[in-house]
This record gives C-alpha cells, structure tokens and sequence, in this order.
C-alpha cells in the first residue's frame, strides 16, 4: 500500500498558529490536518476544511472562518480512529519481506524522535512504531489500544506520511491474540517461549527418545515414524556447506520445540480465524539456548507442513543479547551464526531474520544486515525508555536520584525474565550530579534502570511524564541521534 498526501497549498502554513507543530501539517481530500500543543501544554488536532464533511467520525468543535470550517479536536482515542481513518497511511499496513524496524516505545512519546532518525537516515526501512509485548504493557498500564493510539498521534505529529507497521510483540497465550487484534494490529509475534523444553538440550538420547515418543502426535498431524522418515538423513544444501540431518540433531529439535510449535498453531489458528489482513513472526529469541541449525530447519520446515505462513523467524542467536548494552560475546561467531541462520531462511523461505533485544547491539547491525542483504527486522524495545531517562537526569537530577534508589531497591523483582548481566553493587547509591549524568552510559545503572521501568512509572509517573513533556524537543533530539546510530548500518542493503 503506498497512499500519501496531497501537496500542501501555498495558503497552507499561513493557517498554522502559535504552537503548532509545522511538519505535522498535511493535506489529504481537500482537508488540511496538524497538531498543536497551545500554552496549557494539552496537544490538540486542528482540520480546516471546506465544509464539514471531512470531520465525519471526530468529536470536537467546528466554526466558520473565511468560508472555511475549522475543527479542534482532542487527543482522545475516539479521534485517534477517526485520524487513522482519515489518512490512510497512519494505518498499520503489511510490510512482507521488506526490510523493517521496530520501535518499542513503553512510555508512548518517543515516536516522533523514531520518525525523526528514519528522516534522517533516508533509506528504505519500514518503521514499527506500535509495539509493545503483553509483558510490558501490563508493567506499564496500558493497553494494546495505548499503544496503537500514541504512535498514530507520534507520526502523525512528527509528519510520517509512509506506511507504518504495528506489532503485538511476544504474544503468549490465545487470549493475547484477542485483545490485539480488536485494537487494530497488523503484526504478530507468536512466542511459545513457555513450552520450549530447555532440559532437552542436553538431555541422553535415552532421555530424547523418550521425550519425543511423549509428543502430542495428533496435535502435530503427524506421528514419530513419518517424522523421522521426513527428516533424518536428509541435507539441506545451503549456498556456503549443507545441513546433514542426523538422528540425534532431529530428535533433540523435536524433544526442545515440539510442545511449542502445537501452541504456536494453536496461536496462529486463533489469528486465521478473525481473517484480517495480518502477517505472522515466529519468536524463540527469549529461550535459554542458541537456536542450532538443525533446530531452525526442523521447526521451521514443521510449522511450514502444519499451514503456518510467516514473514519473519527469530531465533536465539549465539552470544548474549542482553538489554540495553553491547552484544556480548565472539563477534566472528555471531557473524558465522547470522550468515547459517540467513541461508537457511533463504533455502526455506524466504523469510526474514528478526533480531530481538536489538537496541545497542551496534556491532551486530554490519553483520545481519550483510548476511541477509537486507531480509531483516530490527527489533528494539527498552532502549527508548533507557534514553528517556538521560532527560530526567539532566533536567531534574533530584528526581533522577530517586528514580536510581527506587530501581535499586526493586531490582530483584525487576530482573525477573530479563537476561542481565549488572552488578547493582557497582552503583553510586547517592551519587553525585555527575554521576547522575553518567547513570545511562554505566552498563550497570542502565541495566537497572532499563528494567525497573514498571517500579518507576508507577511511584514518580506523573513527575516524570511532566519532565518529559516540559522538555520534548531535547527528548525527540537524543532519541533522534541514538536511533540514527542503529538504522545506519541498514540503511545500504534496506528495501
Ligand atoms: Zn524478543
């Protein structure tokens, strides 16, 4: 889908009043659309048109202005709707195998620094700026309706006018499907992380054999003698070597991801039958071992025969991907790692490579973006929240000290299915305006404070929202500069 706007008229600006947002400004069927955010701070849509019909499905107050009707209207999720409506391209929309990212924003204004990168960077990147897991918006009060509504008014702000994706991020149960499809996503990460059984990693093959004889055969439309026949043995010639399926490898595929993949279905399933226009990912990022090879052509080839279609597998890779900081671990293995996975989705799919925890990872992106040529998405989550607070600690230190004591104090509830590696020992507990400035580059501090958003936002939420909103420009400029920095890298081998 590619819809945009008309060209803005030369009468256009001449509209705009004080404390408008002027990139915001955009035309579509003979209306004029921005937002503004008057002295008493509250952001409000403006449409100038020539009569009301271009108003149908708002709430507010129109009047007539040199033949002309003007129309304010709130912020408010009815409107958000009405906007998504009204212009066609702040509807979530498919973006199939081309290249994409995502944009998790916990706190619901750091899209139009997002937006602000992507112009920056200028290239072909497909940008997901509602996302968020089921996780995370229950640890911050919102719904999948939030989530969907703030980044529509994010873009629309910061004048977005291409396709914009929408993921409900690591959907777990059947009733996660529900409630994100009645909200309007278009995307759909399904991660049956829960039923992935970690002990078959190392398991005997006495141990294996058991494990998969105990499969649910009938819910895999299957049975272990059609499966062994289907896989073992068999070579799945790639461009650079071949994958050799033996016993041993197929079996332990089987006895780790078998539970899993029948509730990935059942997932999926559930999401066929609201028959919307949706694509699918397959998620096993957050499990505990690295996704081997044999494993990705097993899973991959067994959700393939059982009718799931997707556009994008995240495996777990080698190395740790913690959140917030630098990848960790042999960089020429992870290159080795993303190069095996990308033949694979190639041989079998094509599908997209989709990295998770992705923020910070800068080492990585040269890497994946090379090794796919492109057939990635990017997903990043926390990293906005993280980058948030570095306006916190410059504009009200004071409030910044507080937030660090809290999230020390939460810590052991906070880190729990997180992957993290901070010693909460090494941080100042009262520490020093310049410490205070430092708390977002410190591995530690940010670690701590990247997890503790649920804590955080719940004790000082009002004060910091009210930080936030005094100080946007700042706000939008560092995530602005902190995401040009992870589209960069793909910005060559985007499409
Ligand atoms: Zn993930």
């Amino acid at each position: 889908m590619s819809v945009g706007p008309d060209e803005l008229g030369p009468s256009a600006t001449a509209l705009l009043g004080d404390g408008a947002y002027p990139e915001s400004q955009v035309s579509y069927e003979g209306a004029t659309y921005w937002l503004e955010r008057p002295t008493d701070g509250v952001k409000r849509l403006v449409v100038v048109a020539d009569d009301e019909s271009a108003f149908r499905g708002f709430a507010g107050t129109a009047e007539r202005i040199d033949g002309k009707v003007r129309f304010v209207a709130e912020t408010t999720p009815e409107n958000a709707v009405a906007l998504r409506s009204a212009l066609p391209w702040l509807r979530p929309a498919r973006f199939g195998l081309h290249t994409s990212a995502g944009f998790g924003d916990r706190l619901g204004l750091a899209t139009p620094g997002h937006v602000r990168a992507l112009k920056a960077v200028s290239a072909a990147i497909n940008p997901v700026f509602a996302q968020q897991s089921i996780r995370e918006m229950g640890r911050c009060h919102r719904t999948p309706r939030n989530v969907l509504d703030d980044a529509t008014w994010g873009a629309f702000q910061a004048g977005w006018t291409k396709p914009v994706g929408g993921d409900a991020d690591h959907l777990e149960e059947l009733d996660d499907i529900d409630n994100t499809v009645a909200a309007g996503f278009v995307f759909y990460t399904l991660d049956p992380k829960a039923e992935v059984d970690p002990e078959a990693e190392h398991a005997d093959p006495a141990a294996i054999q058991q494990k998969v004889e105990a499969l649910d055969w009938a819910g895999l439309e299957s049975d272990l003698a059609t499966f062994t026949k289907r896989y073992v043995g068999q070579r799945i010639d790639l461009e650079r070597e071949a994958i050799e399926l033996d016993e041993q490898s197929v079996f332990r595929a089987m006895a780790k991801y078998g539970p899993s993949l029948a509730h990935a279905m059942a997932m999926y399933r559930r999401l066929m039958e609201k028959s919307i226009d949706c694509e699918v990912e397959f998620a096993v990022d957050e499990t505990d071992y690295p996704t081997k090879p044999a494993e990705h052509v097993v899973v991959v080839s067994e959700l393939q025969r059982l009718g799931m279609d997707f556009v994008s597998f995240a495996p777990r890779f080698v190395g740790r991907f913690e959140k917030g900081v630098e990848f960790i671990g042999e960089i020429d293995r992870l290159r080795r790692d993303f190069e095996i996975h990308a033949e694979i989705a190639q041989a079998l799919g094509p599908y997209k490579l989709s990295l998770h925890s992705g923020s910070d990872k800068y080492s990585t992106y040269p890497l994946i973006a090379e090794a796919t040529n492109g057939l990635v998405h990017l997903k990043t989550a926390g990293t906005s929240w993280a980058e948030a607070l570095r306006v916190i600690a410059h504009n009200d230190p004071d409030l910044m000290r507080e937030v660090l004591g809290l999230a020390l104090d939460s810590f052991e509830a906070n880190r729990k299915s997180y992957h993290l590696s901070c010693d909460p020992s090494r941080i100042p507990t009262d520490p020093t305006d310049e410490e205070v400035a430092q708390l977002m580059d410190r591995v530690d501090s940010r670690q701590v404070l990247h997890v503790g958003y649920g804590a955080i936002l719940e004790e000082f939420g009002p004060q910091l929202y009210q930080v936030w909103n005094d100080n946007e420009e700042e706000h939008y400029r560092i995530i602005a500069d902190h995401f040009v920095k992870h589209l960069t890298p793909f910005a060559r081998l985007a499409h």
